[in-house]
């Protein structure tokens, strides 16, 4: 392993991942540049959500990162086939991500690449840890496989600070059908009313409202179970 100090390329996932990760990395006297690679990240605007607080990451923190922009849907949906299930096309999702980075490492001139993955405690980390060392070979340039998961918490409360977006699933349109599956908690976030369940009145036929007046009805409780979550992050 190369000494901590040398600048590396951080393979970022997420911004409170990337935050607590770059507070560290620099505190060991590192010099790192972000590479934002996540064709997993599916619907679309949950991929810009999350590119986005990256790059509002990047400019407050003045640190370099390059962030592949285009929404790989297909490229990813094509590498699983039909490795669907965990933990399967998890592998085929670090390997891809890894590849990418120890290619932009090695084609950057810098020696040592790592990746935030590294920081949830969520992630298989044994399975991230032989595809970074198998891609750094492949490229011939170093995985920094250092054990970040200490700053997990860390990450969620500095994103919270930094009003970043904190996403609520890990990425893949099958980890989004995992995480709200047992749930109703999301329907009606944003201010949405829930759909009326009796008719709406017509103008002159009720009590003189109209659509424009109809008063809000209470949003049903959500479904027991894992709503509690809103609002971190544990990806
Ligand atoms: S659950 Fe997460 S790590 Fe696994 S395939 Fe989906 S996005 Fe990738």
């Amino acid at each position: 392993m190369k000494a901590r100090s040398e600048p590396r390329v951080v393979h970022a996932c997420c911004a409170p991942c990337l935050s607590a990760m770059l507070e560290e990395l620099r505190g060991e006297g590192a010099v790192p540049t972000a590479y934002f690679y996540n064709p997993n990240i599916h619907p679309l605007l949950e991929f810009r959500r999350r590119l986005k607080a990256c790059q509002v990451l990047a400019e407050r923190e003045r640190l370099p990162l390059v962030a592949c922009g285009d929404y790989g849907l297909d490229a990813f949906l094509d590498a699983i086939g039909e490795r669907r299930a965990r933990p399967q096309r998890c592998r085929v999702c670090y390997a891809m991500r890894l590849e990418a980075t120890a290619r932009h490492a090695a084609e950057g001139g810098f020696a040592v690449f790592t990746s935030t993955l590294l920081v949830s405690p969520q992630q298989d980390r044994d399975a991230i840890v032989e595809l970074g060392h198998a891609a750094a070979a492949r490229f011939g340039v170093a995985f920094d496989d250092t054990d970040r998961r200490h700053l997990h918490d860390a990450g969620v409360e500095r994103a919270r600070r930094l009003q970043l977006y904190r996403q609520q699933y890990c990425g893949c349109i099958w980890s989004e059908f995992e995480r709200y599956r047992d749930t109703a908690a999301e329907l009606y976030r944003g201010g949405q009313r829930p759909l009326s369940p009796t008719p709406l009145s017509l103008p002159g036929r009720g009590e003189g409202e109209g659509l424009g007046s109809r008063r809000a009805r209470p949003s049903p409780s959500p479904l027991p179970g894992r709503e509690g979550r809103q609002g971190g992050t544990g990806f």
